[in-house]
């Protein structure tokens, strides 16, 4: 089996030995497991569901053995993984726009190249935007995956207003005739009023083009940040309405509670996962997939 998640050795490995280490299911072993579930990220919210959800179906079932408890566990967990929605729809002989924001060094912009050589695989025309027009790093960044990917590119210069590259990109995706544009955009927390308006501005763009049609707006988050996430997201889906989330970084922590967490605190769903920093390490989220890998 493919060792893609550390959480399977870390979180999930803890949970396994803790519960079948139990002689007795009694209010330490749910204290403890709260401890456990919090360690890995899970937030307190989100750990209070669970182990609520939990004690009530051990209950339910009269369940007495606590080596029972795993898989009831198991379950538990996976209802709270939205499945909803998890694919990004791609309408055959339209432009589909994915615009992919969030702070700098989650992995935007390497996600961005794993996107475009995913879907040039399938045989579609991709188109990158590289709106993060602050730093000149940024732009030669996106260039390289551009070329990595075999995809064209529309950039502005440095300090050029990103929403004239957005409108730039769309027009020459129209003009090529290409399926899919995927729009880098700034991530600096710093100056968050000025990126807020930046992303507002050019989410209006996008919409004016598409309307709400083909448009997908995505959060990258660093998988290994834990529920400093929440916060971000809560600040992202305010601008740019959010369609879903991709979580990076995967493969670098034993961790991984916020895989849990965000879609049930957002109810939005998880659509690819990171899992490692070459262009073929972008996984479908798939939330059977996930539990299975990481609890068996
Ligand atoms: P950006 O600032 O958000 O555009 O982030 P970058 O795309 O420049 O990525 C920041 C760092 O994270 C780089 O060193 C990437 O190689 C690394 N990275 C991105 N995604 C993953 C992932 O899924 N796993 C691992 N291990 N590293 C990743």
């Amino acid at each position: 089996k493919e060792k893609l998640f550390k959480s399977r050795e870390g979180l999930f490995g803890t949970l396994k030995s803790f519960i079948l280490g139990r002689n007795v299911i009694d209010d330490e072993m749910y204290e403890e497991l709260e401890d456990i579930l919090v360690q890995s990220d899970i937030g307190m919210n989100m750990t209070v569901k669970i182990v609520e959800a939990l004690e009530k179906e051990v209950k339910k079932r009269g369940i007495r053995d606590p080596k029972e408890v795993y898989p009831v566990l198991k379950e538990v967990m996976a209802g709270f993984l939205i499945t909803e929605g998890n694919d990004i729809k791609i309408e055959d002989g339209k432009l589909n726009v994915i615009l992919v924001v969030g702070v700098n060094g989650v992995g935007k912009t390497t996600t961005i190249g794993k996107l475009a050589a995913r879907y040039k695989k399938e045989g579609k025309k991709v188109i990158l935007g590289a709106a993060d027009t602050f730093r000149a790093a940024a732009i030669e960044q996106l260039e390289e995956w551009a070329k990595r990917s075999g995809t064209d590119i529309v950039k502005g210069v440095q300090g050029a207003d990103p929403g004239a590259v957005v409108y730039d990109t769309l027009e020459a995706a129209h003009t090529r005739g290409a399926d899919i544009a995927i729009i880098d955009t700034a991530g600096r927390l710093h100056n968050k009023n000025n990126l807020m308006q930046e992303l507002e501005k050019i989410h209006n763009i996008i919409r004016k083009k598409l309307g709400n049609q083909n448009y997908e707006s995505i959060l990258v988050i660093d998988g290994t940040t834990g529920q400093n996430a929440l916060t971000q997201a809560k600040v992202f889906n305010e601008v740019t309405d959010l369609t879903g989330f991709i979580i990076t970084k995967l493969d670098g922590t034993a961790k991984g509670g916020i895989v849990f967490s965000i879609s049930e605190e957002l109810k939005k769903p998880i659509k690819f996962i990171g899992v490692g920093e070459k262009i073929e390490d972008l996984r479908k989220f798939d939330a059977k997939e996930y539990i299975q890998a990481i609890f068996d």
